[in-house]
């Protein structure tokens, strides 16, 4: 069975193929990005409109495949951008109405948990869910992803995306604060704000702000003790997330992961306690199709194809509202 699934949540439009056997048989993608200033949602949607035949035609090439070998089309219905995610839904109910397949929609963030696991050969992991808009720690229980931390408001993406926007850099802004600071050199104390099991990094962007505003601090300082400061964070609730489900695998996601800081500093909490750290390429870290056609291929396997009619977006999906019907 080859499944195509198409991403398109917020900046990226993606489109992989994929094998029921796991093969990735194309990632294609196309990201809106920005010189200076951040996401307009609507700008994102219309990037997608222009991009998706494109993609959709590097992928089909890159798999060597006619849209006709196609057995199965999937989706990201949930969560993210309205604007954004209705592009990909319409795409996707056209292909498969033209095409008579069968359609699945399916939730962004487990496919990024699912894809770890595929890639990784990691069994029953915590995930440390790093991306733009979202930051949670999940972890498998009793037929559901149970979300053991999170963010109480913006995701650690979004954090660094809007520190870098305020320093006049473009978006994404987290490959910019990590350039910047490799050339850090001193250590500025910042708020740590872990509540519980739970983040939060509205608090610190005010700080880091008003601190950068007051002309005493380098930029170079501020990203450097930034990353320090919200990456300790994520790893000391990951780490606890690990201690409290004795479970022994953590796996990262989402597109702040490919930061080498935050790896490195997750392999050594998972050294120090004996874990394991499980970290798939930066093409599935960040948002992805093939993650989107892989989970869409668990999902129907499990419980089938879905109405047409029931083929809506859902933006504000949690992670512990879907029914995992395929784990194992
Ligand atoms: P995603 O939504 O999962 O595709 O992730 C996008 C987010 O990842 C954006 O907020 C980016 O700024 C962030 N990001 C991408 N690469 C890096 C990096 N090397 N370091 C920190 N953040 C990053
Ligand atoms: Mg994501």
């Amino acid at each position: 069975m080859i499944c195509l699934g198409i991403e398109s949540t917020a900046h990226t439009f993606g489109i992989g193929i994929v094998d029921d056997k796991g093969n990735i048989l194309a990632n294609e993608k196309d990201s809106y990005t920005t010189e200076s200033g951040g996401m307009i949602p609507s700008e994102a949607s219309e990037h997608h409109v222009e991009a998706c035949d494109k993609v959709l035609a590097n992928a089909l090439n890159k798999a060597k495949i006619k849209l006709q070998h196609v057995d199965l089309i999937s989706f990201s219905q949930s969560p993210g951008l309205g604007q954004a995610l209705r592009i990909g839904a319409f795409f996707s109910r056209s292909l498969a109405s033209q095409l008579g397949k069968p359609i699945v929609g399916v939730n962004h963030a487990i496919a990024h948990l699912e894809i770890g696991r595929l890639r990784t050969k990691a069994k029953d992991p915590i995930l440390l869910y790093a991306s733009g808009a979202n930051t949670q720690v999940i972890a498998y229980h009793n037929r559901k992803y149970r979300v053991f931390g999170e963010t109480l408001d913006i995701g650690v993406g979004n954090f660094l995306d809007s520190f870098a926007r305020h320093l006049g850099l473009g978006f994404p802004g987290g490959p910019k604060i990590y350039e910047l600071s490799l050339h850090g050199k001193k250590y500025i104390p910042i708020p740590y704000v872990v509540k519980g099991m739970d983040v939060s990094f509205g608090g610190i962007l005010t700080n880091v702000t008003r601190k950068y505003d007051s002309g005493k601090f380098s930029k170079e300082d501020l990203a450097y003790s930034i990353q320090e400061t919200v990456f300790a964070m994520l790893v000391e609730v990951s780490e606890r997330a690990l201690a409290h489900t004795r479970k022994n695998e953590l796996v990262l996601g989402g597109g702040v992961a490919c930061n080498l800081r935050l790896k490195e500093m997750a392999k050594k909490m998972c050294g120090d306690r004996n874990a394991k750290c499980y970290i798939p390429e930066n093409e599935f870290l960040v948002d992805n199709g093939a993650m989107i056609a892989w989970l869409g291929i668990l999902k129907f396997k499990s419980s089938g194809p879905q109405k047409i009619e029931e083929c809506i977006i859902k933006p504000y999906e949690r992670t512990d509202d879907v029914d995992v019907t395929w784990y194992g």
